[in-house]
């Protein structure tokens, strides 16, 4: 459903180039949920923004390919974008109180998609809007159409933005950290509503910090550093056989009942300023395997198992660590 080739995403400013998104690949088949995880300013939501058109000047798209079913979304005209957003693709922001009109009820914010893309009447908007209030489990459906967002909890409010993402039926959807505001009661609520979407054809591109969500409810993941992919994998085999240092240290440092640790794993340092990053691997700084060509030398992405791909220069094949 979406194939991401290449991109590349920089913002420019004044102190010079920063690359936020970096030769990115990535794919997401139709009717699967595929995670992109890794740390605050890793990547992640310029990725997804790119693919929604939402990169604001200095922030420019580069190079590279955005295919939404096969067509090339980079190329479209802002017009041309305007007419797919809320129709073939919409996005889910991760807080709904920032991300819904206070001074507009929330019935008229959904049905608002639905006017301007499939320019229906007034009535079937509502009938629509009740019907997805109903399916995203929205109690009181009708009575809430009515309400602002102030008057609703915080798993309402994401509701009623997975209802307006929803409305027009996209293809894709994209959900950035979207269960981040939540508490663990209301994020498996949420979870378990997009397993269902995702059963019902559309395919989801989940963006989280959380390993957890990741573990839950993806078919696929891709692990962002610093602005690129240092691994990716099926699920499954991500969290069982995780090879890129990054990926092992995010892993160690989620607290385990069954390990019995006192004191938690931390990956020491920072993610590196994307102004200055290193000629070789953006890791090489906080990695405990560092070698001596990897400041300098930039690692390839190596395929170790189908489908399993790393970024890592342990992984050379030609001089195996
Ligand atoms: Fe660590 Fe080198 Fe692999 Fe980077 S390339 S993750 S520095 S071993």
């Amino acid at each position: 459903m979406l194939q991401v080739n290449h991109l590349c995403t920089s913002f420019f400013t004044d102190k010079g180039e920063v690359r936020a998104v970096d030769d990115v690949s990535l794919e997401v088949p139709a009717g699967k949920i595929v995670g992109i995880v890794g740390e605050s300013g890793c990547g992640k939501s310029m990725t997804a923004r790119s693919v929604m058109g939402l990169v604001r000047a200095p922030g420019k798209i580069k190079s590279g390919e955005i295919l939404l079913d096969g067509r090339d979304i980079v190329r479209l005209s802002e017009h041309e974008r305007c007419a797919i957003r809320g129709s073939e693709i919409s996005m889910i922001f991760q807080e709904p109180m920032t991300s819904l009109n206070p001074v507009v009820r929330v019935g008229h914010q959904v049905e608002e998609a639905l006017l301007l893309h499939e320019h229906v009447k007034k009535q079937e908007a509502e009938a629509r809007a009740v019907e997805i209030f109903e399916a995203v489990g929205i109690p009181d459906a009708k009575k809430r159409l009515r309400s602002y967002p102030h008057q609703l909890s915080g798993g309402l409010r994401q509701r009623v933005l997975i209802a307006m993402a929803m409305i027009c039926r996209p293809k894709l959807l994209i959900a950035d950290e979207p269960t981040t505001a939540l508490d663990v009661t209301v994020e498996a609520q949420i979870l378990r509503l997009m397993k269902k979407l995702c059963g019902s054809g559309t395919s989801i591109l989940l963006i989280s910090h959380n390993l957890g969500v990741i573990a839950q409810v993806c078919d696929y993941v891709y692990v962002m550093y610093a602005g690129r992919i240092v691994e990716q994998a099926d699920t499954f085999t991500l969290f069982d056989n995780p090879c890129h240092p990054y990926t092992k240290g995010l892993l160690d440092s989620v607290s385990s009942l069954r390990s019995g640790a006192q004191v938690l794993d931390t990956i020491p340092g920072v993610v590196p300023n994307l102004l200055h990053l290193p000629a070789g691997c953006s890791f090489s700084m906080r990695c405990g395997c560092c070698m001596e060509k990897c400041a300098d030398l930039l690692p390839e992405l190596h395929e170790t198992e189908p489908g399993h791909r790393v970024r890592c220069h342990l992984f050379d094949k030609e001089e195996p660590a």
